[in-house]
């Protein structure tokens, strides 16, 4: 196991470990600790929300999810040598829950998974489903189960959800230019189409006084992916995953956190996967102007880990790019996408599930989304695959009709 320079105290909040790490973007935000190229660490981070989120069978914690202060990272690490056009080579070595059964943080032998409320963030279904609703899940291994969501367990493929660079200066002035603009289009949305920089709840390592007040002012929310690689939530960030980023900064400045136990592809409830905080075993090197050598500016390309489960049978589910009340749209791949979610929870609803519970399956689960086509106008096709192995009942179609499972005390939803 490789050093721990980046250790966290689970009894402590963020803001008081021994390293304080950040929970916005800015290239001021001064790099906690110092590495070289070819050097292996381990570093610890914890849950997005740091410990907001309780075991137990209540959403009011989801209802009232405080978003200001997110993501919680571990970094920023600068790479001793890294230049603005470098690409930083990121190899995860390893990535796992924090190793202790007990304890009350997500990580220690559990996580969770959230439908935001419409009013608190939303998500990517969020017209038909605009309340708060939380699923804890159970590690034992590498499986994950839920007294939730009965008659499911998976295998977990664990991943952080976020991990980047520090953007440049001029790099987040176009961040802040395309970002505003789009949320000027429609500024009193709910949810809202981008979030801009917020000051309150900001973290910016050891920035003190008029340095921190300027930074928390300008610094870019953690939300979205972008140039740096950040949020992306891609599910196959797994141990054994190369990943390349673009180098903004001197030192690279690169962060990370938002663990995953599991997740499907799209990471659709938003607070979607099942989040836990955990450890990275990463080890970094440096490709000497490979920015412009391969072509690799906007955005972090990757060699996906090869840990997946092993699933060889699947439903599958397609939608395509029509609204539910039918209005046809051209080509919309996310609406695609959603009607193919939301044929897949209308199955699953008719063994039983409630369509929330349907809904956290294909959150957290490790299911499949695809753009299957999208040049046949006027429709693209997405599709969703499920793998039928996750399930202890049998899930396929059959003259027999839909066997009907107990769907037990079902998904928890908060109060009012
Ligand atoms: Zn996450």
């Amino acid at each position: 196991m490789p050093e721990t320079i980046y250790p966290l105290d689970s009894t402590k909040k963020f803001t008081d470990q021994q390293i304080v790490g950040h929970n916005r973007w800015h290239p001021d935000i001064p790099a906690q600790v110092h590495v070289k190229p070819g050097d292996s660490f381990r570093v610890d981070c914890r849950e997005w929300f740091d410990g907001a989120i309780v075991n137990d069978d209540s959403a009011d914690d989801i209802r009232d999810a405080p978003l200001n202060t997110v993501h919680v990272l571990s970094g920023p690490f600068a790479i001793e040598g890294a230049e603005p056009g470098d690409l930083l080579i990121v190899d995860i070595l390893d990535v796992g829950a924090i190793p202790q059964e007990t304890g009350p943080l997500a990580g220690q032998g559990w996580g969770y998974t959230g439908i935001f409320a419409k009013q608190n963030g939303g998500g990517f279904l969020t017209e038909q489903f605009p309340d708060a609703y939380k699923v804890i899940w159970d590690f034992k291994g590498q499986r994950a189960t839920s007294r939730h969501v009965p008659h499911v367990e998976f295998t977990g493929i664990v991943h952080p959800g976020l991990m980047g660079t520090a953007p440049s200066h001029e790099l987040l002035q176009r961040w802040h230019k395309r970002e505003g603009d789009l949320i000027a289009t429609d500024p009193d949305r709910v949810p809202p189409l981008a979030l801009p920089p917020e000051p309150s709840d900001a973290v910016l390592a050891t920035l003190t006084g008029d340095d921190f007040d300027r930074v928390a002012a300008e610094a870019a929310r953690t939300a979205p992916p972008r140039e740096n690689g950040g949020n992306q939530d891609i599910k196959n960030f797994t141990k054994g995953s190369r990943v390349f980023y673009p180098v903004f900064v001197p030192g690279a400045n690169l962060s990370m956190g938002d663990l995953h136990f599991s997740q499907g592809d799209g990471e659709i409830t938003f607070c979607g996967a099942i989040e836990m905080g955990g450890y990275l075993d990463l080890h970094v090197d440096l490709i000497k102007g490979g920015m412009e050598t391969y072509g690799i500016g906007e955005n972090a390309m990757f060699m996906p880990g090869n840990v997946d489960p092993q699933y060889s049978e699947w439903i599958a589910f397609s939608g395509t790019s029509v609204t539910l009340d039918d209005k046809q749209h051209y080509l919309d791949s996310h609406l695609s996408y959603q009607r193919a979610c939301l044929h897949a929870i209308d199955y699953l609803s008719k063994f039983g599930y409630s369509p929330e519970q349907a809904y956290m399956i294909l959150g957290a689960a490790p299911i499949e989304g695809r753009l299957s086509g999208v040049v046949d106008i006027p429709n693209s096709c997405s599709t969703v695959y499920i793998p039928t192995a996750i399930f202890d009942f049998d899930v396929k179609p059959s003259a027999k009709g839909p066997q009907q499972i107990d769907p037990g005390m079902g998904v928890p939803k908060s109060s009012f």
